[in-house]
């Protein structure tokens, strides 16, 4: 069912965007199923669960980090991630370019705007991710920007909420030489694949419903 699943969507993905596996909350064995139908990308958001399942699975694996990061939960993340995606805080920021720093790493990651009306959607202001391009960090390379538009089945809200975050990221791409663009989940990401979507983070329409 996992390789169907992903068989699916890649056969509707324009090339040029790659998908993200989003295997939080599922066990290992489903990871090697969709492993075992290809799929080398995958991405959790918690980084305990993060840090038990690299191990358990081939090395050839890519991990996408795509989860609200407490800095004092650096490395159970930083050592394994290619992409921290969900950089939500000048704070946070700050403290990933230390870590890269003290431990002579430079850290690959996207910026999150705050895009959803929800507030419980953590993710910096369009003011701040230009100050922050503006702004020097060593030890950080900031390859673009994530957004989660709001959960909601009125698609004219999402449409709006990627026209936000493609106009900003039309704007500093070739400025900032920024090359991703994540948006779009399962119940929006052809409209976001609409909005010039690079990555694809989907869940659900892979490994079917999580059971929290
Ligand atoms: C869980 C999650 C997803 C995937 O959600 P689905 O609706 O299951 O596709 C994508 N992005 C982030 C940041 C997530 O936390």
């Amino acid at each position: 069912m996992v390789a169907d699943n992903l068989h699916t969507i890649l056969s509707q993905l324009p090339s040029g965007v790659r998908l993200v596996a989003v295997s939080k909350f599922h066990p290992v064995e489903r990871l090697r199923e969709a492993y075992d139908a290809g799929q080398r990308l995958f991405g959790e958001n918690r980084p305990q669960e993060f840090a038990a399942k690299v191990p358990q699975l081939p090395a050839d694996i890519e991990w996408h980090f795509i989860g609200h990061l407490q800095t004092n939960k650096l490395k159970l993340v930083l050592p394994y991630a290619s992409l921290v995606q969900s950089v939500d805080s000048l704070h946070l920021l700050e403290a990933i370019e230390k870590w890269g720093s003290d431990n002579d790493r430079i850290i690959n990651i996207l910026l999150e705007l705050h895009l959803g009306s929800e507030e419980t959607k953590h993710g910096l202001t369009a003011d701040e991710i230009r100050s922050v391009l503006n702004s020097s960090y060593p030890n950080v390379r900031i390859k673009g920007l994530m957004g989660m538009a709001t959960n909601t089945e009125d698609m004219a809200v999402v449409e709006e909420e990627f026209d936000r975050i493609e106009t900003l990221y039309n704007e500093l791409k070739e400025t900032y030489g920024l090359t991703e663009l994540s948006i779009g989940m399962s119940d929006d990401w052809p409209v976001a694949v609409r909005h010039g979507a690079t990555i694809i983070r989907l869940g659900t329409c892979i490994f079917g419903p999580r059971e929290y």
